[in-house]
């Protein structure tokens, strides 16, 4: 045989082998329920064993989490928000610690519209329990007893030695608002320390992303507040986190009125202005916090919250069904109902 054949005849061996000991890549997933949520993760790769460590991980990750910030379950947060109502001191750790002060970041360039110290209000609006519970909506005078206290993460004193010391009583924390931002942020960085560079970790439509699917990329759909179906679609090829609060979340109706579970900490009541806000950014504990503090702002004050938080990819739909975004969201989905009127804004 002719000497080029031979070394033709090696390499082509030498790649027949190498394609045949190397799977084909393909989405791994896995299902389970924390949170309150369905949670999904999907993982594109070759190596079956890898997706399954990251599964395993994952999954404790999250139960871990869920134990340690449950505001009204026995777990550190629990524990910490007993010690309030007790008007006790408490070392924490420094876990809940970097939580708490995420929390008073937030809160402090929302105005006080994103407060995590919000529990004393959402438990006597028994959003903490099953939606079936709720036979009255709280008086006038329940509601201002505890609005006229104000509790706010501002109150929280964390003092050198980790020890926590909150002089309001009322204050109860519930990180509600950006513990699945940060539960997403937490199972994104596992996966990439395990080398893992393309997933997708799904909290009830809640999502942080990485990489893509060999040049494809994750669709993700936005739900519609109006219905079941979805409103947006949002094609995803790198990191990147999608948060939505909503209306439809947890509710309750009363007469002709709906009731849902992001309360305005100054007045107390579930606000009443937007139906979803969505918001898109790196970081999931930023985009979840955001698109909770954007949804309390309302379509005057957006802005404004939008820019002191540093996010500017937001999709609010109004109750009126109106649609607002801004230019760089606007670039980055697809309104699939064209039905809504839609308005692209600055937030400058
Ligand atoms: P999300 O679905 O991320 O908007 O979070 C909603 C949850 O955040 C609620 O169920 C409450 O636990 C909590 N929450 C309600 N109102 C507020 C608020 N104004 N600021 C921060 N957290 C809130
Ligand atoms: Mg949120």
């Amino acid at each position: 045989m002719h000497r080029a054949s031979y070394i033709f005849l090696a390499i082509f061996s030498f790649l027949l082998t190498a394609s045949c000991s190397q799977p084909k890549s393909q989405v791994f997933s896995d299902h389970f329920f924390t949170f309150g949520t369905d949670i999904s993760v999907s993982i594109f790769t070759h190596d079956k064993d890898l997706a399954a460590k990251g599964f395993t991980a994952i999954r404790s990750k999250f139960k871990e989490l869920n134990s340690k910030l449950h505001p009204w379950n026995p777990g550190e947060l629990n524990s910490l928000n007993r010690a309030i109502a007790a008007s006790k001191k408490i070392q924490i750790s420094p876990f809940l610690i970097g939580l708490i002060q995420a929390g008073q970041r937030f809160n402090t360039q929302s105005a006080g519209l994103f407060d995590p110290a919000i529990g004393s209000l959402v438990k006597l609006w028994k959003f903490d329990q099953a939606a079936n519970i709720h036979t009255s909506i709280p008086s006038a005078s329940e509601i201002a007893n505890i609005t006229s206290q104000r509790p706010s993460i501002a109150d929280v004193v964390i003092d050198p030695n980790g020890y926590i010391h909150c002089e309001n009583d009322l204050v109860r924390l519930d990180f509600g608002g950006f513990a699945k931002g940060y539960a997403a942020d937490s199972a994104i960085k596992i996966l990439e320390d395990l080398g893992i560079s393309n997933a997708i970790v799904n909290a009830g439509g809640d999502l942080k992303s990485i990489g893509n699917k060999d040049g494809t990329a994750w669709m993700v759909g936005i739900r519609d507040p109006f219905s079941d179906g979805a409103i947006a679609s949002v094609a995803i090829n790198s990191k990147l986190s999608v948060f939505t609060s909503g209306n439809y979340e947890r509710f309750f109706k009363k007469g002709d009125k709906t009731f849902h579970h992001i309360i305005d900490p100054e007045t107390g009541f579930p606000t009443t202005l937007m139906a979803s806000v969505t918001v898109i950014h790196d970081s999931g504990i930023l985009a979840d916090a955001a698109a909770t503090a954007l949804f309390v702002a309302g379509p005057d004050r957006w802005q404004q919250t939008a820019k002191s938080l540093g996010v500017n990819k937001v999709m609010l739909i109004t109750s009126k069904k109106e649609i607002i975004l801004t230019s760089e969201m606007d670039k980055q989905l697809t309104i699939l109902d064209t039905a809504f009127k839609k308005t692209v804004k600055g937030i400058n």
